[in-house]
């Protein structure tokens, strides 16, 4: 049984998690602790920084990276790209209603579903409650709504953020400006 110990004491971040770099330092994953633990003892990554946090087994204190590099390169499949979803939407339209600017609450399907819009990032924007139900059903043209610009895949790497909504400070030296 393993249990999670905090150095200094206290409540451990809700939000802890671990980043993983392939061997090359590219940003790959976020994983749980005891999974950043685990890579570590099985000798599959690296630490690369601590989190001051500390898991107790029987015998041994394992300090939880904060950062890991696996020790074998791992083939990316670069074609595969971001999964969409709403908080990666929300992320890349700023939390901005992309017809009227005003703040989202919702996602609109700029083609809807009904007439054959996909649910991928070139479909789907940010929206207020208001333009979301005003347009319905409808294509643009048969409303007055306009998009402020045309959603797109996000940058490729802004998947840290989007995946956890804030990046630790431990990570930012390991991403790239974007991330
Ligand atoms: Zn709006």
């Amino acid at each position: 049984m393993w249990l999670l110990r905090r150095r200094l004491g206290g409540n451990l971040p809700p939000m802890l998690r671990a980043l993983v770099l392939n061997a090359t330092y590219e940003p790959l994953a976020i994983v749980a602790p005891r999974r950043a633990v685990v890579l570590v003892l099985d000798r599959k990554a690296e630490a690369l920084d601590g989190s001051g946090n500390w898991f107790h087994a029987e015998r041994m204190a394992v300090e939880v990276p904060s950062v890991v590099r696996l020790t074998r390169m791992v083939a990316v499949d670069r074609s595969r790209e971001l999964a969409i979803s709403r908080r990666g939407v929300f992320a890349r339209d700023q939390g901005r209603c992309q017809y009227c600017g005003d703040r989202a609450e919702t996602l609109d399907h700029v083609v809807p579903r009904s007439r054959g819009g996909t649910h991928s990032w070139d479909n789907v924007v940010a929206a207020c409650r208001p333009c979301n139900v005003g347009k319905a059903d409808r294509l643009l043209p048969e409303t007055r709504l306009r998009l402020t610009r045309l959603p797109a895949v996000p940058r490729r790497l802004s998947w840290v953020s989007m995946a956890i909504g804030t990046v630790p400070d431990q990570w930012r030296p390991w991403l790239p400006a974007a991330a």
